[in-house]
């Protein structure tokens, strides 16, 4: 099994964050861990993660069959894969995101696994093992996922990882215009039983890693009941192990109005959430359907979900049709005032399968295939209604002012005056305190303070000392971490300044 490498610019790649954490990679291959427990023991199985390590030809060479999973945002190496496949002459198997939306249009691939393989795998397997495999296998319904196995966590090594990854449910009840979620999960919320997702913990705990866990669905709280049922078993199994997890996962906005989810949210030791913003005008909103962000204020939505000691990232867009010469200022102005340190701000992209992509196209707007991360993409795969010039000179403003190093730690401290005063980690598993790390944070401290920005750094952090002490390793964090946004923001300047206009 191989997992191409991401995009080097990718935002959540953390490429210049990693080194300071002395982590190869920030999340491990999830999908492939648990296609490969799906896999019967008879056949054995070895994963290499092109994150973490190169893909060396004598690893295809040994292997029957390459089993390759890519979003878009691994596009051009999972082209190099299957290339290496090809001239050594071994079959190569795709699935994931990017050949379940694009499988038509990929060359060199012998067998693709579309959509969720619970219900195709095996008949690819035994028909691989007859040598009557066919060149597609996609599966019509969504399944279950009460069958699905725990990801093969024996497969990687934990230690390379910033973060591991579970997942609890598939599917999103919303439908907003421009998410391929929807269209690939579907819109009712498919969960693993409680006792199911314990198990899946348990098989981390074994593997001794102690940290963030990572629950990857799309929309966490889609079904709040079952998210309420999961989350109190979670926090019982938490304080019976005395809180080895801590956990971030994604959001609804209407996240700030469940009180009570929020509440055990905070009992099973999560500690921050990814939430779809988009946009702070409201016809923008309307029109790509996100109706769920016009129901209730989100600043306040936002700012009741960082009293609770939830740290919130935010994901914004610009580019849509309604959008307003002033979109960019209002963004801007949004972000800072909700204190979201890490916003992941981009240009609309409309993916295959999406309503969006499907109206562009009707409307003879499209331009080519959405290619990459959107974030940092300076080229939307439409003609927008924006002029080009002006869409890129505005989006290049937002990464220039939210990044900028007193921008950052501004949003930084005033997120660290909201949250409670209290450790926002239970029993803090990333705690900079403990023993094992302190080698790692005193190199680390040295190299933010000795590198560009490192005033900015010292006085941040004696600001945050003092306005959340209880807070003191998650401010050394969020410092880690904005290094990387910052360096991606001067990279992003660089090339956008040497654009040919
Ligand atoms: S809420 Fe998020 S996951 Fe759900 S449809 Fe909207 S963008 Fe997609």
């Amino acid at each position: 099994m191989v997992c191409p490498e991401s995009n080097a610019d990718s935002f959540w790649g953390y490429r210049h964050a990693l080194p300071l954490f002395g982590k190869k990679a920030t999340f491990p291959p999830l999908g492939l861990l648990t296609v490969a427990a799906m896999i019967p023991s008879r056949h054995s199985v070895t994963l290499v993660d092109m994150n973490v390590r190169r893909l060396a030809a004598a690893d295809v060479q040994r292997a029957d069959v390459v089993f390759v999973s890519a979003m878009t945002v691994h596009r051009e190496s999972f082209r190099e894969v299957v290339a290496l496949c090809n001239d050594l002459g071994v079959p190569v198997v795709a699935g994931g995101p990017y050949p379940s939306t694009c499988y038509r249009d990929i060359e060199g691939v012998d067998h693709f696994i579309v959509n969720e393989a619970e219900e195709t795998l095996a008949s690819f397997l035994r028909d691989f093992e007859e040598g009557s495999a066919k060149s597609l296998y996609c599966a019509q319904d969504a399944p279950e996922l009460s069958s699905t196995p725990a990801p093969r966590y024996d497969l990687i090594d934990v230690s390379d990882y910033l973060n591991l990854a579970l997942q609890f449910t598939r599917g999103c009840p919303y439908d907003c215009d421009f998410c391929e979620i929807t269209a690939m999960f579907g819109r009712r919320i498919r969960a693993k039983a409680d006792a199911q997702f314990l198990a899946e913990l348990e098989v981390v705990y074994r593997t001794g890693y102690r940290g963030t866990i990572f629950i990857v669905d799309d929309n966490f709280i889609g079904s709040p009941g079952r998210s309420a049922s999961v989350l109190q078993a979670i926090a019982n199994w938490q304080q019976q192990r005395a809180y080895p997890f801590s956990f971030m996962t994604q959001v609804s906005v209407d996240l700030g109005t469940r009180d009570e989810l929020m509440d055990l949210m905070k009992e099973a030791n999560f500690s921050l959430v990814f939430v779809g913003l988009e946009s702070p005008f409201d016809e923008s909103l309307r029109l790509t359907r996100k109706h769920q962000n016009l129901r209730a204020d989100m600043l306040c939505s936002v700012r009741l979900m960082q009293a609770k000691g939830l740290v919130v990232m935010g994901g914004f867009i610009v580019g849509f049709d309604t959008d307003p010469p002033a979109i960019f200022d209002m963004q801007i102005e949004f972000i800072t005032s909700a204190a979201i340190p890490i916003a992941m701000a981009g240009m609309l992209v409309a993916t295959r399968g999406t309503p969006l992509h499907s109206r562009l196209e009707q409307e003879g707007r499209l331009t080519g295939d959405f290619s990459g991360d959107p974030i940092l993409l300076m080229e939307p795969n439409f003609v927008p209604r924006m002029p080009l010039d002006v869409l890129q000179k505005g989006y290049a403003r937002i990464i220039d002012e939210l990044y900028a190093p007193d921008s950052y730690y501004g949003r930084c401290l005033e997120l660290l005056a909201r949250l409670p005063k209290v450790p926002i980690n239970r029993r803090d598993p990333s705690s900079l305190a403990k023993t094992r790390r302190r080698a790692f944070v005193i190199r680390a401290f040295l190299r933010l303070a000795f590198s560009a920005g490192g005033l900015q750094f010292l006085r941040y952090i004696r600001a945050a000392a003092k306005i959340n002490p209880a807070n003191l390793p998650v401010s050394f964090l969020f410092a880690l971490q904005g290094r990387h946004f910052m360096r991606l923001r001067r990279e992003f300047l660089r090339r956008h300044a040497s654009r040919p206009r």
